[in-house]
């Protein structure tokens, strides 16, 4: 009887950690928030920017605030990507703890800023999914274990895919592997699979470019011999398919940059994000 009664508290305090609350993240935008998810599992990860949303020009909302304020971490991607953020978190009130998923790696520079969108290479990506991991562990060290083989797995996914981007590359013939595009999102993924991206001069997300602007980009796309522009999904669409019947140069289709799409769109996680576009751009630069 004493050994029954024994063995029912063990079942009772081994019960324990599952009826706990799961760990409340706030991740900054949806793509960071895939990346928590993958590592986290079961826990409840909400996020401010959502898909299809531009989070370079994001208004925060009082919802954002209460999630905030609820949440035990908040992770960002950092770099100078959420200026919005300090001010929110000082409205909030929230005392959780801030974690920079992009700690550690090698920034890059845009201008005369870091540029945020390390995310673009897989390398990266596999960085910032350590800094998650070690940031769930350390906020709820009870499933550390669990975050540690959830870690592993994606990190296996990322390897397999980064793979998949090499390999796509390496069969476009080098004088093609070159593009435009109207977001300069992709200074990583250049760097990392050696693809040339070329913004076009003068033309941001936040304005339409004027007529001048449009014909610099024209010369610049036929004097380059750029094979291929791209549409993103924070942008107006027309301005390239403009360039495009103007020098001829190919329309590939939409690169997804900054967010991800909807559960039914081309880009719902970033495994689908980083392979639509490799598709995209095999399709626009091979022969
Ligand atoms: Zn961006």
């Amino acid at each position: 009887m004493r050994h029954f009664l024994l063995a029912c508290v063990a079942l009772i305090v081994a019960a324990l950690p599952a009826r706990a609350e799961p760990l409340k993240v706030v991740a900054s935008f949806s793509i960071l928030g895939d990346l928590v998810r993958n590592v986290g599992g079961s826990i409840e990860v909400t996020t401010l920017v959502g898909p299809d949303s531009d989070a370079h020009v994001y208004s925060p909302t009082p919802a954002d605030a209460k999630k905030i304020a609820d949440a035990k971490l908040i992770i960002v991607n950092g770099l100078g990507f959420e200026g919005w953020l300090p001010r929110l978190v000082q409205s909030s009130g929230s005392k959780s703890k801030l974690v920079i998923a992009s700690d550690g790696i090698a920034p890059l520079r845009l201008g005369n800023d870091a540029d945020p969108h390390a995310w673009q290479s897989v390398g990266n990506a596999k960085v910032y999914v350590g800094n998650i991991r070690a940031a769930l562990s350390a906020a709820d060290p009870a499933n550390a274990e669990r975050y540690r083989a959830n870690a592993e797995a994606y990190l296996a996914k990322l390897d397999a895919l980064e793979r998949e981007v090499r390999d796509a590359v390496a069969k476009l013939p080098p004088a093609r592997r070159k593009v435009i595009s109207t977001h300069n999102a992709f200074g990583y993924f250049a760097a990392a699979y050696g693809i040339e991206f070329i913004a076009p001069l003068g033309v941001s997300t936040e304005s339409e470019p004027s007529a001048r602007d449009i014909a610099k980009i024209i010369t610049q796309v036929k004097q380059a011999k750029i094979p291929a522009v791209f549409l993103e999904n924070v942008t107006d669409p027309r301005l390239m398919q403009r360039i495009s019947a103007e020098t001829g140069a190919k329309v590939g289709g939409t690169l997804y940059s900054d967010g991800l799409t909807g559960e039914k769109g081309d880009a719902p996680t970033y495994i689908d994000m980083v392979r639509h576009n490799i598709k995209a751009l095999t399709r626009a630069l091979g022969d």
